[in-house]
C-alpha cells in the first residue's frame, strides 16, 4: 500500500472542522485589525528565498525542497510567506497606491527538517504582515492581535517573549563584539557554527545544537549595542505591551531563523509542547523590501503555527461538526423518489439533510440517524404517502408528529429555523 511522504499528513474529516474554526477565527479577527487576505503561490523562484531568508540560515541551506524546473531554473516550494508577500507588494507596485498595506495569509509551507512531534515537512501558517509604518505601536499590537486570537482559541499558558536585533548601524558593532566572543568558543560549536562564526555569526545565537545553545549563554546581547533610536523604538515597544497588559519576556539572545530581520522581534511560546515551543514568531524587515527591489518602506509581521495551535488549543473539533438537521428514512421505491426530490430541496434550502439511498429497513434507518445526529427524523413510508402525510420525529424528545405533505419542505424549514433561532440548543 502507498503510504504518505513522511513528516507530511492528512487532515481527516473529525479534525478538519477545527481548522476550520480557527481559520474562520482568524479571518475575522484579522479583517476586523484592517488586514486583507493575499494568496500567494507555493511555488518561487528559488533565488527569492536566498536573498531574502539568508544563504547561511538553516532554512535555505538544508531546508528547502528546491528542484529544477524544465526550463526556467530552480524553484522550490515556498518554506514561508514573507518573502512571497514582498515580492507580490514590489511586483504589483501595491505601494503607489497606499504604502501602507496590511495583508494576511493562511496555507502550506514546506521544510525538509527532521519530522518530530510539532515538526512537520509540510505544516501550515497562518501570516500577517504589514508595510508602510514606522511605528513601534504597530509592533505592539501585532502581538496583542496574536495574543488576542489565541484567548479566542481558548489557548492559555503563553508567553511573549521580545528582542530588538536593532538597525545596520547597531548590528555592526555587535557583530564585531560576538566575533570576539565566537572565536573564543570555537571549540564548543558544531560544524555548522564554526564556519557561521565566519560567515554570518547571528545564525551561531540561533543553533538549536544543544551545546551551541550551552555555548552562547554567555554570549554579548545586541540589547547593549543599540543606538538611540533603535533604543527609543524597542522602549515604545515594551510601553505599549504594558499599556496591553501582555506579559513579556525580554530575551536577550532570540534572533529568529532568518536573516531579514531588524529591530523588533518576538516569539510566542507555550509550556505545553516540549521541545517545540514556538507557536508564533516574527519580527520588523525594515529594510527587505529594498534589498528585494522595491521602495524603502518599514514592514512587520508573523506567522503562526497552524498545526502546533491546534495540538495546544482545548477547544475540540467535535464541537465544530456540523450534524443533520433531517434525516430522511423513505420506505419503498415511491416513497424514496419523492424523498430523493425533497433531500435535494432541504440542500438549496440550507438544511442540512441525509437520506439514506440503499434502500435499508426502517429499523437501521433509524440506527443511522442517531448515529449520525441527526435533530430530526422524516419517515416516509406506504401508508403514510396513501393518507398524504408524512411523520416528523424529533430525536430529542422523540415525539412523533404527522404533517401533511404539501409544501413538506417549507413546513419542516420552518420548524428547524424556529428552533435554531428560538434558542432551542441541539
Ligand atoms: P522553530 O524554532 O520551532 O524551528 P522557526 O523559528 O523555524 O520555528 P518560523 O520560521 O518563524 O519558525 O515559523 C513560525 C512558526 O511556524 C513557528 O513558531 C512554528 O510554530 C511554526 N513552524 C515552523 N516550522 C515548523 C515545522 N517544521 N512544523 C510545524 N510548525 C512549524
Ligand atoms: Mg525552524
Amino acid at each position: 500500500m502507498i503510504q504518505l511522504i513522511r513528516g507530511f499528513k492528512d487532515i481527516l474529516p473529525g479534525e478538519v472542522e477545527l481548522w476550520q474554526h480557527i481559520e474562520k477565527t482568524a479571518r475575522s479577527l484579522f479583517e476586523d485589525f484592517g488586514f486583507k487576505e493575499i494568496r500567494i503561490p507555493i511555488l518561487e523562484h528559488a533565488e527569492l528565498f536566498a536573498r531574502s531568508i539568508g544563504e547561511d540560515t538553516d532554512i535555505v541551506e538544508k531546508e528547502m525542497y528546491t528542484f529544477p524546473d524544465k526550463k526556467r531554473g530552480l524553484i522550490t516550494l515556498r518554506p514561508e510567506a514573507t518573502a512571497s508577500v514582498v515580492r507580490a507588494y514590489i511586483q504589483h507596485t501595491l505601494y503607489a497606491k497606499d504604502p501602507i498595506q496590511k495583508f494576511y495569509t493562511i496555507g502550506p509551507m514546506f521544510r525538509r527538517e527532521r519530522p518530530q512531534k510539532g515538526r512537520y515537512r509540510q505544516f501550515y501558517q497562518i501570516n500577517a504582515e504589514v508595510f508602510g509604518i514606522d511605528s513601534p505601536l504597530i509592533d505592539a499590537q501585532l502581538i496583542f492581535m496574536i495574543m488576542t486570537f489565541f484567548s479566542r482559541l481558548s489557548v492559555t499558558g503563553l508567553e511573549a517573549h521580545i528582542n530588538s536585533l536593532g538597525c545596520h548601524k547597531c548590528r555592526r558593532n555587535f557583530k564585531d563584539a560576538l566575533s570576539v566572543f565566537l572565536s573564543a568558543a570555537s571549540e564548543k560549536l558544531c560544524t555548522d557554527c564554526k564556519r557561521r562564526s565566519l560567515r554570518n555569526p547571528l545564525r551561531v545565537l540561533d543553533c538549536k545544537v544543544p551545546s551551541c545553545k550551552e555555548a552562547m549563554v554567555e554570549a554579548p546581547s545586541i540589547l547593549d549595542y543599540l543606538c538611540p533610536e533603535c533604543t527609543m523604538h524597542f522602549n515604545a515597544v515594551k510601553d505599549a505591551l504594558k499599556k496591553f497588559n501582555i506579559p513579556f519576556v525580554i530575551d536577550r539572545l532570540l534572533v529568529r531563523g532568518l536573516d531579514y530581520y531588524t529591530r523588533t522581534t518576538f516569539e510566542i511560546q507555550t509550556g505545553s509542547l516540549g521541545a517545540q515551543n514556538a507557536v508564533a514568531g516574527g519580527g520588523r524587515y525594515d529594510t527587505l523590501v529594498k534589498t528585494l527591489g522595491g521602495p524603502d518602506q518599514p514592514a512587520i509581521g508573523f506567522a503562526i503555527g497552524f498545526d502546533r495551535l491546534v495540538e495546544i488549543t482545548d477547544l475540540k473539533s467535535a464541537d465544530f461538526v456540523r450534524k443533520p438537521d433531517i434525516f430522511l428514512a423513505a420506505l419503498g421505491e415511491k416513497s424514496m423518489s419523492i424523498a430523493f426530490e425533497w433531500f435535494c430541496a432541504f440542500g438549496v434550502d440550507g438544511i442540512k439533510a441525509e437520506l439514506d439511498l440503499n434502500g435499508r429497513s426502517l429499523k437501521s434507518q433509524m440506527k443511522r440517524a442517531d448515529k449520525l445526529g441527526a435533530g430530526y427524523v422524516l419517515i416516509v413510508g406506504k401508508k403514510e404517502l396513501e393518507e398524504g402525510s408524512v411523520i416528523l420525529r424529533n430525536m430529542t424528545t422523540k415525539e412523533q408528529t404527522a404533517i401533511p405533505i404539501d409544501n413538506i419542505v417549507e413546513k419542516i424549514k420552518k420548524i428547524i429555523d424556529h428552533e435554531l433561532h428560538g434558542y432551542i440548543k441541539r
